[in-house]
């Protein structure tokens, strides 16, 4: 039935019963995807895409071991965790385990939003303090509690306000942020001084407006703000501020957990601090919703001490920790920490190489299979190339190559493929990409009219554009 509904009758159905604010990617003709096999998609005439930004089918769509282990949970029972389950307690012990102590008490949830709406009702309660302090551009989830943390979509045309209590520091974006050196030479741990000191600020203003802080959040590397790897340093003295203030430290892992940056299995850990409350998703469930928090005995000390229940009916239930023990698995016999290391160092250099012969390409960022390729029309001023960068997008596509691209002003190529992308992958990517550029290098005029289409057509499969409209106003549409 489904596979023979034609695409047009899809399209009305949706446009008739989906809501409009769901969006779809590459909208003036959407992907109708129908299957889809490890590093790949496929579309319902069987043309296959090479897919380059599903950091949820983290070990490859449709992964056999972990279809089975959720078939076979599926036929056994699904029900909720007030009953004894060893698919849970083996998935808290195996989650502790890669974690730092003392790290060591889960709780288990559906989604991203909801394991972040988790983390700050426990910082609440721990700490009893109000403020919250957040890092623009950032995105933690789509409930009331996380828009209001979310600067993503705070501030727009008919959006929320941003709530008092909530504080915004600077990204720490060493291209084209707050505080920037003029080249690559300069001593970054300096810039992560800066940029931390600007959390301490707010700190110390909290501390003595409001008796303390509530909670710092941020992932760990801001994926949504566009790939943003902070300067060495900067996470240790942003959270020795912050717990000065009385405050607590979230580790939003939600996109960049489980092993994608290749050294370690956990994000934050490339910094060398250790969280309080640390926050998974996506990757977690391979495409089944399973998301969790894991925080210190004393802190989940604090939330049982209210005496409140916490009931979730479907965070936890054992064919979604099945399906998690399965990922699990599969990240560890497949070795795809490893993989993402390999692979992401080759595909990082390889753009790198690509920078000296493209001078669109501003920066190349990056820890394992998380990488961003910035684009920007003049390097000295760097001024975002977002006309660009849209333009990539859509002829990536042609080549049957999906990328997305993401930051305030939309100009950064993002690169976050299930972990079994190879090098030949990357190879694939690269030379497609660089073919695409030189189409834009040996021509001029389609860039120029790309922009004027743009500017008077703000259409787009993710965002709203024009140089010319404001920071808030480009954050409008995103494809968090
Ligand atoms: N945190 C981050 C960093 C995210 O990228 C997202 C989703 N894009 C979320 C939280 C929310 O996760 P979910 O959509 O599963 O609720």
């Amino acid at each position: 039935y489904l596979q023979s509904m034609p695409k047009s009758e899809t399209i009305r159905l949706r446009e008739k019963h989906v809501g409009a604010a769901c969006q779809l990617f590459f909208r003036s003709s959407p992907l109708k995807i129908v299957r889809g096999v490890a590093q790949y998609m496929y579309d319902e005439t069987g043309e296959r895409y090479l897919d380059c930004i599903n950091n949820v089918a983290h070990v490859g769509h449709c992964h056999p071991h972990v279809v089975e282990a959720g078939r076979n949970q599926m036929s056994l029972i699904s029900t909720n965790n007030r009953y004894l389950h060893d698919e849970l307690v083996i998935l808290a012990e195996r989650l502790v385990k890669t974690l730092p102590e003392p790290l060591s008490v889960c709780f288990f949830v559906n989604s991203g939003s909801e394991a972040n709406d988790l983390a700050l009702r426990l910082a609440r309660i721990h700490t009893k303090n109000k403020d919250v302090i957040t890092l623009d551009h950032a995105y933690h989830g789509h409930l009331t509690s996380m828009i209001d943390v979310s600067p993503y979509k705070l501030n727009l045309p008919g959006g929320p306000e941003k709530p008092e209590w909530v504080h915004v520091a600077p990204v720490p974006d060493i291209y084209r942020g707050k505080y920037v050196y003029p080249d690559d030479s300069q001593d970054e741990e300096e810039l992560g001084k800066l940029y931390a000191d600007e959390v301490g600020k707010i700190c110390k203003e909290s501390k003595r407006k409001n008796g303390g802080v509530c909670a710092f959040i941020a992932e760990s590397l801001q994926s949504c703000g566009g790939q943003i790897i902070p300067p060495d340093g900067y996470l240790k003295r942003v959270f020795q501020h912050v717990r000065e203030a009385d405050g607590v430290c979230i580790a939003d892992e939600v996109q960049v957990g489980f092993g994608r940056v290749g050294t370690h299995m956990w994000a934050f850990e490339t910094q060398d601090v250790v969280p309080d409350i640390v926050t998974m998703g996506k990757p977690m469930g391979n495409g089944h919703p399973v998301a969790a928090v894991i925080t210190t005995p004393e802190i989940a000390k604090s939330f049982a001490d209210t005496g409140v229940e916490y009931f979730n009916t479907y965070g936890g239930n054992p064919v979604s920790c099945a399906i998690a023990n399965a990922v699990l698995d599969v990240i560890e016999e497949e070795r795809l920490m490893e993989r993402a290391n390999r692979v992401g160092n080759h595909l990082i250099n390889r753009c790198q190489q690509l920078k000296h012969k493209h001078s669109l390409i501003g920066d190349v960022r990056g820890r394992g299979l998380f990488v961003g390729v910035e684009l920007v029309t003049d390097r000295e001023t760097r001024t975002p190339a977002t006309a660009e960068a849209k333009h990539i997008v859509n002829r990536m596509r042609e080549e049957k190559i999906l990328i997305s691209r993401d930051g305030p002003d939309s100009n950064v190529l993002k690169f976050k493929p299930p972990m079994v992308f190879s090098t030949q992958d990357a190879d694939r990517l690269v030379d497609t990409l660089d073919r695409v550029l030189e189409e834009l290098d040996g021509n001029q005029a389609p860039v120029t009219s790309i922009k004027l289409q743009v500017l008077v057509t703000p259409i787009d499969e993710t965002k709203t554009e024009s140089a010319a409209l404001n920071t808030t106003v480009k954050q409008s549409i995103k494809s968090s």
